[in-house]
C-alpha cells in the first residue's frame, strides 16, 4: 500500500471542513482499488472560530484525520510548509478547504504521477467571480513576473497539486522565511503535468485574501524570486547622471551664447522633485531587499505549533 497525504490549510473555516471532507471521501472508491492509504492533514492556522472542533469531531468518525494546529495565524505559506514538513506519505496533496480545489480532479492528478510525472499541478483557465480589477492585477503580475524572474510562474497556478516524495523533500530543502511557493515549486523544477479547470467559487465561507493583502503578497513574490528591481534602480541612476551631464553641457552654452545663467526657476523646481521622486522610489526598492534580509537573517521559525492531534 501506498500513503497519499491530504493537506489541508485552515483558517476560520467552520463552515467548509466538514464539506470538504464528505467531498474527499466521494474518491474512497478509487483510492481503494488503487491500494492507496489516506492521510488528512488538517492545518489549523491559527482559527479564531470552531475549526478545530470541527476537525476534532471527524477525528473522532476517521482515524486518518491528523491535525496540526499553529499557536496563531502564520498565513497559508506557513501553513503549506509545516503539512510538507509533517506529512508521512508517498505522495502529497495540498487543498483549500473550500472547495475550490476539485478533489474529483484527484484520481486523474495520481494516473499521471502513475505515469512517472514527479508533480501534476492545476490552473485555472477562468477568473470567474472574482472581482475585475483583481484578476487584471493578477494578470499584469504573471506577466511582469514571466519577464523579470527566471524561475517559471504560470499564470492562473493554484496551490493544489500532487507531488512525488522526492519533490516534497526538495522543497523541504528551501528552508527561506519568506516563502512564495508558487515560485519555489518552478525553482526546485521537476517534470510537471498541468490540469487545467474552470475556477470554481468558493462553496462557503468568505476568502482571506483582500487587495492590500495581495499586493502586499505580490511584492514578497518579485522580490523572492528576482533581483530585477535593484537592477531597474542602478538602470535610472545611471540614466538620470547622463541627463545632468547633458544639462550641465546645455547651460554652460546658453551662458556662454545668450549670457543668462539665472533664470529657470520653474525648471529647476520641476527636476529637483522628478529626481527626489525616483531617489526616494529606488530607496524603496532596496529597502524591500534589506527588510526581506533582514527577516531572513533573524532565523525565526516558519510557524509554532500548539496543538497536534
Ligand atoms: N488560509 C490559511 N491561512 C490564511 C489564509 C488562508 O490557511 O492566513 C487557507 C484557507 O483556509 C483556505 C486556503 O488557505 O483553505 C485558501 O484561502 P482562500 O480561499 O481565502 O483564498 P482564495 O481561494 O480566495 O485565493
Ligand atoms: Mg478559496
Amino acid at each position: 500500500m501506498s500513503l497519499l497525504s491530504v493537506i489541508v490549510p485552515c483558517f476560520n473555516e467552520e463552515e467548509s471542513v466538514t464539506d470538504f471532507y464528505t467531498e474527499l471521501m466521494k474518491n474512497q472508491p478509487y483510492f481503494q482499488e488503487k491500494k492507496l492509504d489516506l492521510e488528512i492533514l488538517f492545518i489549523d492556522d491559527g482559527s479564531k472560530d470552531n475549526t478545530v472542533g470541527k476537525i476534532k469531531e471527524l477525528k473522532q468518525k476517521d482515524d486518518r484525520v491528523r491535525m496540526i494546529s499553529f499557536s496563531r495565524n502564520f498565513g497559508k505559506e506557513a501553513a503549506m510548509y509545516s503539512g510538507l514538513e509533517n506529512a508521512k506519505g508517498d505522495y502529497v496533496v495540498i487543498m483549500d478547504v473550500d472547495l475550490q480545489d476539485p478533489p474529483a480532479l484527484l484520481p486523474d492528478m495520481y494516473a499521471y504521477i502513475q505515469e512517472g510525472y514527479d508533480s501534476v499541478a492545476t490552473r485555472r483557465v477562468t477568473r470567474k467571480g472574482e472581482p475585475p480589477i483583481r484578476s487584471f492585477f493578477a494578470r499584469c503580475f504573471y506577466r511582469l513576473m514571466k519577464r523579470i524572474s527566471k524561475t517559471e510562474i504560470m499564470d492562473g497556478a493554484r496551490d493544489y497539486r500532487m507531488m512525488s516524495r522526492q519533490m516534497v523533500d526538495a522543497i523541504l530543502q528551501m528552508q527561506e522565511y519568506n516563502r512564495f511557493t508558487k515560485g519555489i515549486y518552478g525553482w526546485v523544477g521537476f517534470q510537471t503535468k498541468w490540469l487545467e479547470y474552470e475556477n470554481v467559487e468558493r462553496a462557503k465561507g468568505e476568502t482571506k485574501w483582500n487587495f492590500w493583502k495581495l499586493l502586499v503578497y505580490s511584492v514578497e513574490g518579485i522580490t523572492a524570486f528576482s533581483t530585477a528591481p535593484l537592477m531597474f534602480a542602478s538602470f535610472m541612476g545611471v540614466l538620470f547622471c547622463i541627463l545632468a551631464f547633458a544639462l550641465i553641457v546645455f547651460t554652460i552654452i546658453r551662458k556662454v551664447v545668450f549670457g543668462d545663467p539665472v533664470s529657470g526657476w520653474p525648471s529647476l523646481v520641476c527636476i529637483i522633485s522628478l529626481v527626489s521622486g525616483v531617489q526616494l522610489f529606488c530607496l524603496g526598492i532596496l529597502g524591500q531587499y534589506l527588510s526581506k534580509t533582514y527577516m531572513e537573517v533573524k532565523r525565526r521559525p516558519i510557524y509554532l505549533i500548539k496543538e497536534e492531534i
